[in-house]
């Protein structure tokens, strides 16, 4: 092909390919065990898939309604009130999209114009900042308190101001697994009440809590959930990341700006999967055992390592674990980490890529979503580190 010679300018100037598939191709390429982007490597349920071929042969190949096909979205209100007391109109207020990230762009494309501040807790999932900045938003930081990655509600209120147009949330929290109590929900409330601010709750791994620690959802505090977009994710709870399937929540006038962009960004998604899940997701011990289940593999995977030198503070949720590696060299961690691919075969995420500075913590992160014989061949090989 010959080379395009027009002038361009780019709109994501300093953006480049994702860390998640720059990890997993430099962990393909040194045939390396990809602990590095989040996915599970075991199968989802046979069921689903069979539900799935049976809808397709029944002939559910065609577009469904932009807003997804109404039996999901009545499944899915009844879940809502069910868990969270919540109830969403499955008609107005509950939207199937093409995974959380596409629920989470055309939400910050709906609502943030040129010049609106969106607060966000760094570290942050990368997928964040771009929209906003393509919105022509302007992304104000605030950094989670370590160790234990808390939120300073005292920074954020002092961050508010007329042009915030948005806070965005994360709980159970990527990269490092912390997850949000009751009393922060009570601060983000009374921080955004009486103002025009929206939420963005972005909530995948909400069924991927530890400890007993309960999710606490933005639909739980009714003043919350009247200005929230509340994102979740088929893929997260069903070990189905390639379906890229997800679905929104959000009162009937943020829904309608919603409707706006998604159906000009996808129209719709991927029938035969929704009328799938429909079904699949009356059962609802698929999801109220997952937390146990990926419990069951946290405390695996940190018994494994228990002996290396890997500093390890036990993830509340979702199905990452950062390790500290302070104790073993005080290289960069995307050097690091690049380096524990090639040289000793283990693919993780440094967490550098979760901030807009050069910070680094000597953090990597590593995900657990994978069989006990991946946990034991990578940890065989962390602990020789
Ligand atoms: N959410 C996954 C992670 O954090 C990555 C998804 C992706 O590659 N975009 O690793």
């Amino acid at each position: 092909m010959p080379k395009y010679t027009g002038t361009l300018h780019s709109k994501l100037p300093t953006v480049g390919t994702t860390i998640f598939t720059v990890m997993s191709q430099l962990a393909a390429e040194h045939n390396a065990i990809n602990l590095s982007q989040g996915f599970p490597n075991f199968e989802c349920s046979p069921e689903l898939v069979s539900l799935v071929n049976q809808y397709m042969k029944k002939g559910l190949n065609q577009y469904s309604p932009m807003q997804g096909i109404m039996p999901l979205r009545e499944t899915i209100a009844a879940k809502m009130q069910d868990l969270y007391g919540a109830i969403y109109s499955p008609d107005k207020e509950i939207n199937i999209t093409a995974g959380g990230t596409e629920a989470i762009y055309a939400a910050i494309t709906a609502v943030v114009n040129e010049g609106d501040e969106v607060i966000i807790i760094e570290p942050a999932y990368d997928c964040y900042v771009p929209a906003i900045e393509l919105s022509g938003g302007i992304p104000i930081y605030v950094k989670l308190k370590e160790p234990d990655y808390t939120i300073d509600w005292n920074e954020v209120k002092k961050l508010v101001n007329q042009r915030t147009r948005m806070i965005m949330i994360n709980t159970p929290h990527n990269p490092t697994g912390a997850v949000m109590s009751a009393n922060d929900m009570k601060m983000l409330e009374n921080i955004t009440d009486g103002t025009d601010i929206v939420i963005l709750s972005d909530e995948v791994y909400e069924h991927i809590i530890f400890d007993n620690h309960k999710h606490q959802s933005v639909c739980l505090f009714p003043k919350l959930a009247e200005r929230s977009f509340v994102v979740f994710s088929f893929g997260k709870t069903y070990h189905t990341t390639g379906w890229k399937m997800g679905y929104v929540l959000a009162p009937e006038r943020l829904m309608a700006e919603f409707r706006k962009v998604h159906q000009f960004l996808v129209f719709c998604v991927n029938t035969p999967l929704q009328y799938a899940l429909a079904d699949y997701m009356k059962n609802k011990d698929a999801y109220m055992q997952l937390g146990s289940f990926y419990q069951e593999k946290r405390d695996y995977f940190i018994k494994l390592i228990k002996g290396s030198k890997f500093k390890i503070t036990p993830a509340a949720g979702s199905y990452f674990q950062m390790l500290d590696y302070s104790g073993i060299t005080q290289e960069k961690d995307t050097e690091y980490a690049i380096r524990l691919t090639k040289e000793i075969g283990v693919a993780s995420v440094p967490t550098s890529a979760f901030y807009h500075e050069a910070i680094d913590n000597k953090q990597l992160r590593f995900c657990f979503a994978k069989t006990n014989e991946t946990l034991e061949k990578a940890a065989e090989k962390l602990c020789k580190v």
